[in-house]
């Protein structure tokens, strides 16, 4: 069985964490947020107060080491898992991620990551969501989707996570945060968010979550047509 890569790219509030982690368990693979990557950047730069220049951003992007342990996210020996989920850190990631270099330093970083599980045959593959996966970090994956739903819903959906952790926000200041960071996503100069040509469109808007798994569980299976022994 050949070692396959199925990249999720979609803007935020979408729900593309929880469906690539469940994709990732029922097929054997790893899973990879990229966006807790750039948070952990954002969250580096704000303790660190490095200057903002592609340059030093590079730096910092090369200096920082972030681990995936089980779900928690480790940046440099502490753990960030809850930190970097708040508004405060979403909006430094989203500014971070427009800058060039920070950019080419996250690919190597991903691309690494995939690599070294792919020689120790630790897993049947890897899920990988973000912004830029199927367009540029993994162009020739053999699995592309893009998920999508309108901002009000994703906005809805935010809010409910940001109440659950306690933060003091309401429905028309998220709205508003979730509409700039997808700008500034789409707009950028480098690797914007937009669905690869190739990559199946999902509305996750009209869905439940176990539909939206259900769906693409099914088109990997269809695709690779054999049958695979799901955990
Ligand atoms: O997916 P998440 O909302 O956690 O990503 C945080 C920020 O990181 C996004 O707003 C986006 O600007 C950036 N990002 C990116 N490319 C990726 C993943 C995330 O630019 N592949």
């Amino acid at each position: 069985m050949s070692f396959k890569i199925i990249t999720i790219d979609g803007p935020t509030g979408v729900g593309k964490s929880t469906i690539a982690r469940q994709l990732a368990t029922k097929l054997d693979c790893l899973y990879v947020d990229t966006g807790a990557m750039f948070r952990c950047l954002a969250w580096s730069w704000t303790t660190q107060g490095c200057p903002e220049s592609d340059e030093s951003l590079e730096k910092l992007g090369d200096q920082t080491r972030i681990v995936f342990e089980n779900e928690k996210v480790i940046c440099d020996y502490t753990d960030v898992t809850q930190e970097i989920r708040t508004e405060r850190i979403s909006a430094k990631a989203s500014k971070i991620s427009g800058f060039p270099l920070i950019r080419e330093v996250m690919k190597k970083q991903q691309r690494a990551l995939v690599e070294e599980v792919r020689r120790s045959e630790s897993y049947r593959g890897a899920v990988l969501e973000g912004r830029d996966i199927g367009t540029v970090v993994f162009p020739a994956a053999e699995f592309k989707f893009y998920v999508d739903a309108s901002p009000e819903i994703r906005a809805k959906r935010r809010l409910l996570q940001l109440q659950k952790s306690g933060e003091d926000v309401d429905y028309e200041e998220v709205l508003s945060a979730l509409r700039k960071r997808d700008f500034q996503d789409q707009n950028r100069k480098v690797a914007p968010l937009k669905p690869a040509n190739d990559a199946i469109i999902v509305d996750t808007g009209r869905l439940t979550a176990d539909g939206v798994l259900e769906n693409l569980l099914n088109y990997v299976l269809k695709k690779e047509s054999t049958s695979l022994e799901l955990n």
